[in-house]
């Protein structure tokens, strides 16, 4: 089970830009924990009135801010509310004001092995500057053990098994037990499952509710934030990094291309699977 965060120093206060508002009863469905092979993993089973509740609260939410978002993620969730990050802007973003409004709230982060040394020196600085403790959840094989068991870095000939072995396989692992997690994704981030999520709704492939409280947010958005109230972001971005992953998938864009054209770039890929239903 979850790694619990502690908090050693004093949360940032963050401004929102309207008072907090709890906009409606918490819908928090009980029922037993019955684990990976047992039906329900966390008591929540996406029945039709369960799937209206979700689409009406996010329907109501559609006008609040993230942070009345997440606050009300932790009114109806909490403890069973978790938060998923590979330190993009905007989930440093969330972590900001998370920090601020409930910094128990369990983070984690998929530690695929392959990480950039900035995005892992990033972690660091989050942790201090908000006393958070972010776990890293990983795959049961090192780089070196997957490597020699594929045969070489299979990023190059099979990037989908890779993520699916690396990150869809331990963020499942890693969700069970928890009712609700948070992405930082937005819908101006491009087309298919991105462009239309909501911000509350069920999230069928990992059987948990998904909660995306910058979902209306635009790129300008984040990064105002972030310049605004010093929020710590990964230097790569100063480097043209616009979106970053793995380094042997990720590269600096050019001007003019889609913030995530440096993903598995040259390839068709375009996700890694996390935020995609099929
Ligand atoms: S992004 Fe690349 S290195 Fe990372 S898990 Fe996917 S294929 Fe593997």
């Amino acid at each position: 089970m979850a790694t619990v965060i502690s908090l050693t120093m004093t949360p940032p206060v963050v401004t929102p830009e309207q008072p907090f508002v709890i906009m409606s009863q918490p819908v928090r469905p009980t029922g037993p924990v019955t684990g990976p092979d047992g039906g329900s993993h966390n008591g929540l089973e996406p029945t039709p009135e369960l799937l209206a509740e979700l689409a009406e609260h996010s329907r109501r939410l559609e006008s609040a801010t993230p942070q009345e978002i997440i606050a009300w993620a932790v009114e109806n969730y909490a403890p069973k509310l978790t938060m998923a990050t590979a330190f993009g802007p905007e989930g440093c973003v969330i972590m900001h004001m998370l920090a601020a409004i409930d910094p128990s709230t369990y983070v984690f982060n998929l530690d695929t092995g392959y990480q950039f040394k900035e995005t892992l020196d990033l972690a660091d600085r989050i942790e201090k500057r908000y006393g958070l403790k972010i776990d890293f959840k990983r795959a049961d094989t090192t780089v070196e053990q997957y490597e020699a068991l594929h045969g070489g870095p299979l990023y190059k000939t099979n990037s989908d098994q890779c993520c699916f072995d690396r990150k869809v396989k331990v963020l499942r692992q890693s969700v069970l037990g928890w009712q609700a997690w948070m992405s930082g994704i937005r819908r101006d981030q491009g087309t298919g499952d991105r462009a239309g999520i909501p911000i509350v709704g069920w999230d069928k492939k990992f059987a948990l509710v998904k909660i995306s409280p910058l979902a209306n947010w635009t790129k300008k958005d984040v990064w105002k934030l972030i310049t605004e109230e010093n929020v710590p972001y990964n230097p790569l971005h100063d480097q043209g990094y616009t979106s970053i992953g793995c380094w042997p998938c990720t590269r600096a864009v050019m001007f003019g291309e889609d913030e995530r054209a440096g993903r598995w770039s040259g390839s068709a890929k375009k996700e890694c699977g996390l935020h995609t239903s099929d």
